[in-house]
């Protein structure tokens, strides 16, 4: 999930983060290039203030010529003045149509003559209140006219002129004086005569907004020194004549943040449109990349495991054997380092009868038990279809034994699936480092020769590796050829006949046929030694067949009521194995009410269906069925109900305890018991002594059989055997 959520991290959120950040240069940029646009733009604004105010000056200038650049005004203004004739021309006149605030006539002494003020004519002397401050342009202009000077170049104007900015009694204002000359030229004015039109303009009021309407300079005004407002823009006039500084401000027109404000909502749209586009495909790749590395997860899981059980598998666990080897080397552990192998026993079978769902649900149960007893630095591994392994590494030989009694003694209980018991046993093989050796495939090696020894031993049981083992699978290859060659010719087999016993009296009831198997170099054979072999080898119906056959011809004509045949799990599987005793019996003439096939107990717990069919089979065309060593294995009375069996074969272990232990004696006095109740006969096997004999006489046991009352003898000598009793009860 951590790795998960930082790949999360690494994968969405950069993107998005590097998407937020490219967003915001742009943006930044954006705001940059709006900046300059205003900026540029504002100080375009301050130029065109400057102009427009300029203008304003230059106007008043021009205007204030259209009377006083003409002959009337130098005749009218002459020695005293026409009073009426100025008025009308140079004061009220110009307030009303060019908007002048003041006006002055001056002689040429720079007396005033006339004056116009607050909107009407004034006492003459009103210029007094003036005097200070326009002085300084009336000295100006009386020396540019002393001077001859033409007037100002690329103006429009025809006569010489003085024009500035100026404050009077603290309102800004833009002074114009100008000579009142002849336009005609015609009339001689001494330099000396010349008098003078001064005008007043205040530009604190309309003019001002005027102007800032007409050039779009949004609430243009002048503002006073130190009055300023920082957001606005400003512009300072300074004048010539004398140091007035004027300022205006106005509201700046800013069109890069116009530009800005109407393009927000598309680039908000456009930067979510992009935001969420690199949402969407960062997390797709994101998800793409997680399924990416969830494949490379299950296929590393895969590679690792066994997808049934979840248990690690064979590459695993070489790669495991090989670490523990190098740790044990390195490490020096007092303690040695184990290598389990497990097999289950019949598993094959188990598959077969009941089924692969059920095969699968017991190699899930079987690894689910195996962990619980195994340490926990200790894991399984499936290696096969029904071997584990597992490598428990610092245990002592004595620990190692207990955790496999512990891990067999696990599988006692059959194990239930939907109401169908399947019985499975494990065998286990050990080796152990560093005593069997210190690389893995030797210590492989010697953990499967223990196992197989395991298993030869009788299954459901640990051994762990000896060096005589080595020497007895050798033997056990050598016999299995050896076994097969003598199928071939049939050649060392032969039947031998055991008799058995009425329980009361000395009559008897039948005998039992056992194989033996005579090998030139080795002499008798034990079939304990050889029946697993050629079960293992798939050589045990082509043998059990041949016994049977044999023991038929034997026994067809002897005065038995039975003759009981050993039958191997195997052959009770073998499709078929019905049918081929019936056709044996048929073509021997054999009765088969005479006929008494001996099954393994334990075996016939496995047998489940397809030996339970096989059985009935038998059984109703009139075969007897017994079941051998009974008392070993996993079945109870209660399991012999569901089984068409007609007796049971106390094993010997039974037998043998009856004169030792009185709990054992009771036992197979209940099992005798028990048979009877549910209609079974009983046959005790393996009887050695009379003491024996008598305790089972008195339970009531219906057969008996054993050294005491008759070895396994060929058939000649039973036959003897028989013609002599036959002799004596004549
Ligand atoms: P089993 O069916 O339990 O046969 C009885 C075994 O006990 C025989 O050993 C017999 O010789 C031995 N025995 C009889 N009486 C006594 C006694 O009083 N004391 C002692 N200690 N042993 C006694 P055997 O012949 O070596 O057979 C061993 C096993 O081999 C048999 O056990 C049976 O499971 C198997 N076997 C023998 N012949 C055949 C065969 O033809 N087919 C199959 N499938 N299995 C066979
Ligand atoms: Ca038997
Ligand atoms: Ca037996």
């Amino acid at each position: 999930m951590n790795q998960q959520f930082s790949l999360f991290l690494s994968r969405v959120v950069a993107s998005l983060l590097a998407m937020v950040l490219a967003l915001s240069a742009m943006g930044f940029f954006l705001v940059w290039v709006a900046r300059s646009i205003d900026s540029e733009d504002i100080r375009r604004q301050a130029e065109l203030a400057g102009y427009a105010i300029g203008e304003v000056r230059a106007n008043i200038s021009h205007n204030q010529e259209s009377s006083t650049f003409w002959d009337e005004a130098v005749k009218n203004t002459a020695g005293g003045g026409n009073a009426e004739w100025i008025d009308g021309n140079l004061g009220t006149w110009m307030h009303t149509f060019f908007g002048i605030d003041e006006a002055y006539v001056l002689d040429e002494q720079n007396r005033p003559i006339y004056a116009f003020a607050d909107e009407r004519p004034k006492a003459a002397a009103f210029f007094e209140s003036r005097r200070d401050v326009l002085a300084p342009f009336l000295q100006a202009l009386r020396a540019k006219i002393a001077a001859g000077e033409p007037p100002a170049e690329g103006s429009q104007e025809l006569s010489v002129g003085v024009a500035d900015y100026v404050y009077i009694a603290g309102r800004p204002a833009i002074v114009s004086a100008k000579p009142i000359v002849s336009d005609s030229g015609e009339l001689e004015q001494p330099l000396s005569t010349i008098r003078i039109h001064v005008v007043v303009l205040y530009l604190d009021g309309a003019i001002i907004d005027r102007v800032g309407q007409s050039h779009v300079l949004e609430d243009l005004k002048f503002v006073a020194s130190g009055q300023g407002d920082p957001r606005r823009s400003s512009i300072s006039l300074s004048s010539s004549i004398g140091s007035a500084v004027l300022s205006f401000q106005w509201v700046p027109f800013r069109p890069g943040q116009r530009l800005l404000a109407s393009l927000s909502p598309v680039l908000a749209l456009v930067g979510s449109v992009l935001l969420i586009g690199t949402l969407v495909i960062s997390s797709a790749s994101y998800r793409r990349k997680l399924d990416r590395i969830r494949n490379e997860e299950h296929i590393r899981y895969l590679a690792t495991h066994d997808p049934l059980t979840g248990l690690l598998n064979r590459s695993a666990y070489e790669r495991a054997a090989d670490e523990l080897i190098e740790q044990f080397s390195t490490r020096q552990q007092s303690d040695p380092l184990a290598f389990l192998f497990m097999d289950l026993d019949r598993f094959k079978q188990v598959n077969d009868i009941l089924g692969h769902q059920v095969g699968d649900a017991v190699l899930v149960e079987f690894a689910r038990r195996t962990c619980e007893i195994l340490p926990a630095n200790a894991p399984v591994y499936r290696v096969g279809g029904d071997e584990f392994a597992a490598l428990i590494p610092n245990r002592t030989r004595r620990e190692i034994e207990q955790l496999c009694s512990q891990l067999i003694d696990s599988l006692v209980e059959p194990m239930e699936f939907d109401g169908r018991r399947a019985f499975v046993g494990v065998s286990i093989g050990v080796s152990m480092a560093p005593y069997d050796g210190s690389d893995r495939a030797e210590l492989n090696r010697k953990a499967d020769v223990a196992l197989y020894h395991a298993k030869t031993a009788g299954r459901r049981r640990f051994s762990i590796f000896g060096t005589q083992m080595d020497d007895a699978i050798q033997n056990r290859a050598a016999m299995e050829a050896e076994l097969r060659e003598a199928l071939r010719t049939k050649k060392g087999f032969s039947v031998v006949y055991q008799p058995k016993y009425a329980g009361h009296g000395s009559h008897m009831l039948g005998v039992e046929a056992l194989v033996r198997w005579e090998q030139p170099g080795r002499g008798m054979i034990s079939p304990a030694l050889f029946i697993p072999i050629a079960e293992e080898a798939g050589l045990i119906a082509d043998l059990g067949l041949w016994v049977l056959e044999a023991a038929c011809r034997d026994a067809v004509a002897w005065p038995v009521e039975h003759l009981a045949v050993n039958v191997s799990p195997v052959q009770l599987r073998t499709a078929g194995f019905a049918e081929t005793v019936l056709d044996t019996l048929e073509k021997i003439g054999f009765p088969a009410s005479r006929l008494e096939l001996e099954i393994t107990e334990t075996d016939f717990a496995d047998a489940e269906e397809a030996g339970m069919q096989t059985i009935k089979t038998l059984n109703a065309a009139g075969i007897s069925i017994a079941i051998d060593d009974f008392g070993t294995g996993s079945s109870t009375f209660e399991r012999l109900r569901n089984i068409d069996c007609d007796r049971i074969k106390i094993d010997r272990s039974f037998v043998k305890s009856i004169t030792e232990s009185e709990g054992d004696s009771e036992i197979v006095r209940a099992m005798i018991a028990m048979a009877h109740a549910k209609g079974l006969k009983t046959t005790a096997e393996g009887v050695e002594t009379a003491e024996q004999r008598d305790i089972l006489r008195s339970f009531g046991c219906d057969e008996l059989q054993g050294y005491l009352l008759g070895k396994p003898m060929p058939p000649q000598d039973l036959t003897q055997i028989l013609n002599e009793t036959e002799t004596l009860a004549r």
